[in-house]
């Protein structure tokens, strides 16, 4: 899928959104953003998009506007059916323009199938325009394999801890590797869960075998974006809610020796000032183990380059 500025040399991934649950703009999330989940990844000549939340509007905008009227060829990945990672697909300006083709991947979610999950939503009484509507060629493609390739681009993947089905990326570009975590929750919650058939002992065992094999699956990662939704102090009355917080993103990021590690899916109610405190604070955790690690909580707008020594902020 060749286009100019997809041909260039690095990986480049840009924030359009990184909140998660509901968009919430306005003045307390100017800085970290308020848009629902959206991430582009321009890599080996592909446009990769990772998920399709509020923010996807402005990623239209803007690529209507850098390719006028040459044709533009993306794939959207998606990782789940909430909300936060799908509403914006019928504000997305590409799928109204004939000359576009756009390939949308997902998994089939729990009680309905990819295609339903991408199509209902745009059905009255919900929306106005079906799907089929739609005037770019739209294909639906529901992922059945672990391991797949966009482009020269191969895309590993991972079902994660979160209510219904949910899938992670991991993202391998000629110049670096890419995980993509929106929404997970650390494994050990199952330590405390309650509401469990299995024998304590069980459950344990699992979370451990759970984690082994994510930490696996994210080892050596160039760039981790990964949910932490709340505070330490947050988390412990959200166990189960399937959001992680700080210490289990930090701790992750650390077992799975990634390079950088980008705090992700912002809570609502957290403003900017917030979001600094809870990055200082991943800072201090990693500080504290004699670890060396850079982290970052992502901002809408901001851009990413990869070789990471490269690393370039825009706002
Ligand atoms: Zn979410
Ligand atoms: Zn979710």
């Amino acid at each position: 899928m060749p286009s100019v500025s997809a041909s260039s040399p690095s990986a480049r991934i840009k924030f359009w959104g990184t909140r998660g649950s509901i968009a919430v703009p306005g003045p307390e999330t100017l800085r970290y953003g308020g848009n629902t989940t959206c991430v582009e990844i321009r890599a080996d000549e592909e446009i990769i998009v990772l998920d399709a939340g509020s923010g996807i509007r402005p990623l239209g905008i803007a690529l209507d506007r850098e390719f006028q009227s040459r044709p533009i060829r993306l794939s959207l990945l998606i990782t789940h059916a909430h909300w936060d990672h799908i509403q914006g697909f019928p504000f997305f300006k590409p799928a109204y323009g004939p000359k576009n083709e756009i390939r949308i991947l997902g998994f089939d979610g729990a009680g309905a199938t990819f295609r339903e999950i991408m199509t209902e939503p745009m059905r009255s009484p919900f929306f106005p325009i079906s799907m089929r509507e739609l005037s770019a060629k739209t294909e639906i493609v529901k992922l059945t394999e672990m391991k797949f390739s966009l482009g020269k681009v191969d895309v590993h993947a991972a079902f994660v801890n979160h209510p219904g089905v949910c899938a992670g990326y991991r993202l391998f570009t000629s110049t670096g590797s890419i995980a993509f975590l929106p929404d997970h929750e650390p494994y050990q919650f199952l330590h405390s869960a309650r509401d469990s058939d299995m024998n304590p002992e069980e459950r344990i065992k699992i979370a451990e075998e759970q984690r082994i094999a994510l930490v696996d699956f994210l080892h050596g990662s160039d760039i981790l974006i990964l949910d932490a939704q709340y505070t330490d102090a947050e988390y412990e009355t959200h166990i189960g809610w399937g959001h992680g917080s700080v210490s289990s993103a930090v701790s992750l990021g650390l077992d799975a020796e990634v390079r950088r590690l980008l705090l992700f899916h912002h809570n609502p109610s957290h403003d900017d000032t917030m979001l600094d405190a809870m990055v200082d604070d991943a800072r201090r955790l990693i500080r504290e183990r004699g670890k060396d690690l850079q982290v970052d909580g992502a901002r809408e707008g901001e851009e990413v380059l990869l070789p990471t020594d490269h690393a370039n902020r825009c706002k």
